[in-house]
């Protein structure tokens, strides 16, 4: 896996970018649905952002059906944060727009204002100890059989996978820490 297209939409992209090019993958950044038609991307990083806003602009943009078929045919998909919540098959509360390919069930904004944001380490699965940036995060509330939970802060599930899909609460892109993206172009799909 090489070229990696990074949603560009809204949100943390550029720091995807730039770690990607640091692991020896070609960013491509996706900001119109013929990005990735005519790029035919080998993977797909959906990064932070607000969920919300990024669910609208993918249908708008006529990309979430296209995107949704082509993880569930196997592409290989990375989601960070508000792109974990858009790949899990229940957000709670509830929002309408996502693509809905993994079996996770996520909670929005899950640890309530006080503790927005915070940096920890814990370890993850595959890879060892890592910091982990939390910024308004989600965490994992349920998972379905099939998918790995790869790591738990204070007994939350913050990172899991499902086949071609790696999900994590936290935001790897804004640590110096290039472990985790290493280990999607490298394991994942
Ligand atoms: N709170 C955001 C949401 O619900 C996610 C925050 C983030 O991506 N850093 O979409």
């Amino acid at each position: 896996m090489r070229r990696i297209g990074v949603l560009a939409l809204q949100g943390a992209f550029a720091e995807h970018c730039d770690i990607l090019i640091k692991v020896g993958a070609e960013p491509i950044e996706i900001r119109q649905k013929s990005d990735y038609t005519k790029k035919q991307p080998d993977g797909l990083i959906l990064p932070g952002g607000e969920s919300t806003v990024i669910g609208k602009l993918l249908k708008e943009l006529d990309l979430l059906d296209e995107l949704k078929d082509s993880i569930n045919n196997g592409l290989p998909v990375f989601g960070t944060c508000a792109g974990m919540i858009l790949l899990a098959k229940k957000i709670l509360p509830e929002h309408e727009l996502h693509l809905g390919t993994m079996d996770i069930e996520v909670r929005r904004n899950a640890y309530g204002r006080q503790l927005g944001s915070f940096s920890t380490e814990a370890m993850f699965q595959g890879v060892g100890i890592v910091p982990m940036t939390f910024i308004r995060a989600p965490y994992i509330e349920s998972i379905y059989p099939g998918v790995e939970v790869l790591a738990t802060v204070d007994e939350h599930m913050v990172a899991a996978r499902q086949k071609n899909m790696l999900v994590t609460s936290f935001h790897p892109e804004l640590t110096k820490d290039d472990r985790i993206h290493r280990f999607f172009v490298e394991n994942i799909g």
